[in-house]
């Protein structure tokens, strides 16, 4: 959804949209659209957005490798300013403050865009199916939340190889 710049209202104006998978060209898979509601304040050219988004994504576990769902349900607040063009982009030197705000083209901003950037950065780098996930066996692969495995019992009765390994060798 495309924003004209000069139609936001100083008072604000509230856009509310329901997004799919293909819209956003997200490289994840979607459970649920994405709902995204956000109010728009001008002031000058520039633009705050407040807003909320929930949305359902599936992810693999960092550690056990299984298919998980990750709920995303979050408020953001971004901050947008016409992209410098011509000298002015040259001479433009961003201070540390304004790290957090994006920049715009030709007097619009894509809400899709929005919506896209926020999912992104509400996803974690190593999503987990559960706090403490108990990960796969080393030895055979097996998804120790499930049942665990026959190597547990052997290393039970010859120990770790890894931990006689660091013994002899020294950590
Ligand atoms: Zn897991
Ligand atoms: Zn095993």
């Amino acid at each position: 959804m495309i924003i004209n710049v000069k139609d936001i209202p100083i008072t604000g104006k509230e856009y509310e949209l329901d997004l799919d998978e293909e819209t956003l060209d997200l490289d994840m898979t979607l459970l649920a659209p994405v709902h995204f509601t956000g109010t728009l304040y001008r002031s000058g050219q520039d633009v705050r957005i407040q807003g909320h988004l929930t949305t359902e994504v599936e992810n693999y576990c960092h550690r056990c490798l299984e298919l998980t769902v990750l709920h995303v349900d979050t408020d953001f607040e971004v901050f947008y300013k016409p992209k410098p063009t011509g000298a002015a982009a040259a001479e433009e030197e961003v201070p540390i403050e304004e790290l957090g705000v994006l920049y715009y083209r030709d007097s619009t901003i894509d809400l899709c865009e929005t919506a896209r950037d926020t999912i992104i950065l509400e996803i974690p780098m190593k999503v987990l199916c559960q706090e403490g996930c108990r990960g796969l066996c080393p030895f055979c692969g097996a998804n120790l939340n499930k049942n665990g495995c026959d190597c547990a019992c052997q290393k039970q009765e010859t120990g770790n190889p890894f931990k006689e390994f660091f013994e002899k060798h020294g950590t």
